[in-house]
């Protein structure tokens, strides 16, 4: 079962990794976009690390809904209310449980992605983070290693795409060949929850 310190090390362990590969992520979103999703996503969750050192929510569902909040309130760009979205929704769908399964956080997630779906109108294929979630929230049934590995390689697929949502997808065409940033940083969170689970 899944605490709320399990959630707290998750949200840490990607900040610390955001942290670590912000240039890339910037890096990735010049050529397609405006070459601020690394700093949007370190201060933003820089910002979660900071609230949930202050507030420490007790429930798992709690974690996430506050993390999700953060991350709307601080990140200007597309990717805040997104991802912001996504763990608020989660969070919600996990209640007030004191402990969560693995079973449990997977349709949590299911649920996120939902909501980012809904916000963003994008669908698998459009060269967004939607392309990294989707798999990796279908391999979790298998474990957060096999999620992991699906987020990249959801992120990887996202490079001979046709941009259709978000900023690159004014560039058409021209948006092909270049991985997008906001996959990348999915499989960033993903990949936080093995560290998390350590
Ligand atoms: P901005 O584009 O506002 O500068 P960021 O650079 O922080 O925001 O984030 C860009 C990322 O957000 C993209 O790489 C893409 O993955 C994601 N994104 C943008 N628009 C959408 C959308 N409508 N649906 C899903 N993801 C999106
Ligand atoms: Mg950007
Ligand atoms: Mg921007």
């Amino acid at each position: 079962m899944l605490d709320a310190d399990f959630f707290r090390r998750w949200m840490a362990a990607t900040a610390m990794s955001v942290d670590r590969e912000a240039d890339r992520l910037t890096a990735l979103d010049s050529p397609i976009g405006d070459a601020d999703h690394g700093i949007n996503m370190k201060r933003g969750f820089a910002a979660v690390r900071t609230t949930l050192e202050k507030e420490t929510p007790d429930t798992p569902g709690g974690v996430l809904t506050l993390a999700g909040k953060q991350l709307i309130s601080t990140v200007g760009g597309a990717s805040g209310p997104l991802y912001g979205t996504l763990l608020r929704r989660a969070g919600k769908a996990l209640g007030d449980a004191g402990e969560v399964s693995e079973a449990q956080l997977a349709d949590a997630l299911h649920a996120g992605l939902d909501g980012v779906m809904t916000l963003g109108g994008a669908k698998p294929g459009d060269k967004t983070m939607v392309d990294a979630l989707v798999p990796a929230v279908e391999a979790l049934s298998a474990g957060f290693a096999a999620a992991r590995t699906a987020a990249e390689e959801g992120a990887e697929a996202t490079t001979p795409m046709l941009a259709r949502k978000g900023r690159a997808s004014y560039l058409g065409e021209r948006s092909i060949g270049h991985q997008d940033p906001g996959a990348t940083s999915s499989a960033l969170l993903v990949a936080a929850l093995t560290e998390a689970a350590e």
